[in-house]
């Protein structure tokens, strides 16, 4: 059912909303960007309808609300263990996300929850606690090559929000939404709108394989790449981590192991014991990136993994582009199927 909200109204349906859930939206925070007198649009706790910037990008995804980059696992001591999930009593939470990172997450539900015979429990226990608010954008950014991926649209959301002129239109699919809304919206005739044109088109590598190993456009990358890992921490669909295990300084019997996001793309990813690193070239780790989301994950879930919503191009203080570098393994792979 469709609902159209003043804002008013709809502060009111968030006041109440929070009261049974934490809710999650884009926030604009001021001063805080990379560069001196730069804004930061990052996820953060909302509660009003200003605060949440329904037109900007966020520079990080909105998989830190449900995969956190620090995660404690379980605390330690010499005798015994106690895993620390997030308790039953903890509040459900709402994200306002767009269609892109929905996306992204059932990448991550893929890798997390359906890859083999073991399901990822810290990221189960919070995953299932998120209710998606699907934002409509009403622009594609730059960068954005959403539609090339088939990432532009969705159907997994409970509610589809579109805000125009400080009025607000909604959608409700999840009927455990639909009481709230309606005590705050009037009825009315909503349609979900979704990006149908990027600027940039990308023509995905329909098939891909290791003929493109020795290209010397590895080599390109390897000599402009400064392994930063912005490119893989900013990604929706990135989900490496390491393990650390912190041993407290007043009790060395005692401790938590810790989860923290890892990077394909840094160095020490790949060490091994007796001083082994298997792709210690940054060109290595590039077409590693590449190949992971462009081929062996479509072959293991049938879907291309990377949504295009151009975060990587946009974090890379090098510019390496990879909207540019799919085009590039689309037309290296023509080349060599013509030899
Ligand atoms: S465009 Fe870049 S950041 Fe976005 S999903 Fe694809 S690889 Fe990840
Ligand atoms: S963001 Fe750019 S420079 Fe940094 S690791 Fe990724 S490709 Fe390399």
């Amino acid at each position: 059912m469709g609902y159209l909200f003043s804002a008013d109204a709809f502060n009111s349906l968030l006041a109440e909303l929070k009261t049974r859930y934490k809710i999650f939206a884009p926030k604009i925070y001021r001063g805080k960007g990379r560069t001196a007198g730069t804004d930061l649009v990052a996820y953060g706790e909302a509660g009003e309808l200003a605060e949440i910037a329904f037109d900007r990008k966020t520079a990080f995804s909105p998989k830190e609300i449900i995969f956190p980059v620090n995660q404690t696992m379980f605390y330690f001591t010499k005798e015994e263990f106690q895993e620390n999930l997030p308790p039953k009593e903890d509040k459900d939470m709402i994200i306002f996300l767009r269609a892109c990172d929905i996306n992204g997450i059932e990448r991550m539900d893929a890798i997390l929850l359906q890859n083999g015979p073991y399901r990822d429990v810290y990221y189960e226990k919070l995953r299932g606690k998120a209710r998606f608010f699907l934002i409509a954008c009403d622009q594609s950014w730059e960068s954005c090559f959403c539609v090339s991926t088939g990432s532009n649209r969705t159907e997994n959301y409970s509610v589809y929000v579109r805000e125009e002129n400080g009025q607000v239109f909604c959608l409700v699919k999840d009927r455990d939404f639909e009481e709230i809304f309606s005590k705050y919206g009037r009825p009315a005739d909503v349609e979900p709108r979704f990006i149908e044109e990027n600027k940039i088109r990308v023509r995905l590598p329909e098939e891909i394989d290791q003929r493109v190993f020795g290209h010397k456009l590895w080599e390109e990358y390897a000599a402009r790449c400064s392994a930063c890992g912005r490119c893989t921490v900013c990604c929706p669909t990135c989900t490496c981590f390491t393990i650390q295990d912190i041993f407290y300084r007043d009790n060395p019997d005692c401790g938590e192991r810790r989860r923290v996001w890892a990077s394909c793309l840094i160095d020490g990813f790949t060490d091994m014991a007796a001083g082994v690193s298997f792709r210690a070239g940054y060109g290595e780790r590039l077409r590693f990136r590449a190949m992971h989301k462009a081929a062996d994950f479509k072959k293991r879930f049938g879907l291309f993994m990377c949504v295009g919503c151009g975060r990587c191009d946009d974090a890379c203080p090098e510019y390496i582009s990879f909207s540019k570098c799919l085009n590039r393994l689309s037309e290296i792979m023509g080349e060599v199927g013509q030899r």
